[in-house]
């Protein structure tokens, strides 16, 4: 019987690709192997990450696939009704980065309230920076909105209390009533009741037809005028253009996306948005850390082998 072929289409960890390449019953292809853009015809397995997009065309075409395993939560890149239809099983790795990811949103959080990116930009450049002229705000005991109390948003919330001695507001119609009795929270029931109250609003939910859009103009309007917004989840949730009219009219005191509309961002798409000195764009860093990524890489190895095993 020939063996399962295995593409892997997307960067992976060197530990991780190894332990796959020291499975002798299965046959890897190589992200740079020439054989890649090929695997239409022969691929049994796909390890992706965020940066392939699966089609329906692609899924229709690849009549030996049996199973796509994607480093990662969010799913929203491969056409899961498609994928069904043709019998392909899904799997990803959720709840392993969402230290990573939290640990990134605090930092975000705090760089942005220490003003963190404008000052350094500004000493690079040879500016003298007047201190009293460049003060930040602290976050110790300030709320923190988070929306979606999922994986990451309940790391999230630990952190905040641990290391801002902070206060939680959640907001997440999908969790049981009785969800997170271990995290100290204020749980609100509508969304508008979060955005009054928060000093930093943070966004973990998926991109979804409910996430779409559910921060943009209206929503700004509500927040604090020294709120932070920050999205380490994925574009398409805050609607860019308000986001924009939001930090130019200093409606709010500041924003970090790691999740944005454009991926990887450009200064084209962004030449407007980037002119506010209180806004920090990082490109989908969240995961990215050099412990995730051999954890979840890992992770993708074994889930793969454990399905094309039966
Ligand atoms: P999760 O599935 O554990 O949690 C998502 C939560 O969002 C769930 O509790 C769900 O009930 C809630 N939710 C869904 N729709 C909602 C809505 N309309 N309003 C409020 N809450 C809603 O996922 P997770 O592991 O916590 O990841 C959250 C998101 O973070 C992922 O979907 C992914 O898009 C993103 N992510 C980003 C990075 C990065 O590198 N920046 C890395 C990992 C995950």
């Amino acid at each position: 019987m020939p063996k399962p072929i295995v593409y892997i289409l997307d960067p992976y960890h060197p530990d991780a690709v190894t332990a796959l390449q020291n499975n002798p019953s299965i046959d890897v292809v190589l992200k740079n192997d020439p054989r890649r853009d090929n695997w239409h015809a022969d691929a049994t397995g796909l390890m992706i990450r965020s940066e392939t997009r699966i089609t329906p065309t692609d899924l229709a075409q690849a009549k030996k696939l049996k199973v796509i395993v994607k480093q990662g939560v969010g799913v929203d890149n491969i056409d899961l009704s498609s994928a069904k239809d043709h019998g392909v099983v899904v799997c990803n790795t959720p709840a392993l980065n969402s230290e990573s990811v939290a640990e990134l949103t605090l930092t975000l959080a705090l760089s942005i309230a220490r003003r963190i990116s404008e000052v350094d930009r500004r000493v690079r450049r040879g500016e003298m920076v007047v201190r009293s002229q460049t003060l930040g705000q602290s976050l110790y005991q300030k709320a923190i909105g988070i929306i979606g109390m999922g994986n990451i948003g309940k790391v999230v919330a630990r952190k905040w209390i641990g290391a801002m001695d902070g206060r939680i507001v959640a907001y997440d119609p999908f969790a049981a009533p009785d969800a997170w009795t271990d995290i100290p929270h204020r749980r609100v029931q509508a969304l508008e009741e979060l955005l009054d109250v928060s000093d930093v609003v943070s966004l973990h939910v998926p991109l979804t037809d409910s996430t779409r859009s559910m921060i943009g103009k209206p929503q700004f309007e509500r927040m604090k005028n020294n709120a932070i917004l920050l999205n380490c989840a994925r574009g398409g949730i805050v609607d860019e253009a308000a986001l924009t009219d939001a930090l130019t009219t200093k409606k709010i005191y500041g924003a970090a996306l790691d999740a944005m509309d454009v991926e990887p961002p450009t200064i084209e798409a962004y030449e407007e948005l980037l002119q506010n000195q209180n806004l920090i764009m990082t490109p989908h860093i969240g995961a990215s850390t050099m412990e995730n990524q051999i954890k979840s890489g890992l992770a993708v190895v074994e889930t793969l082998i454990a399905v094309l095993e039966g």
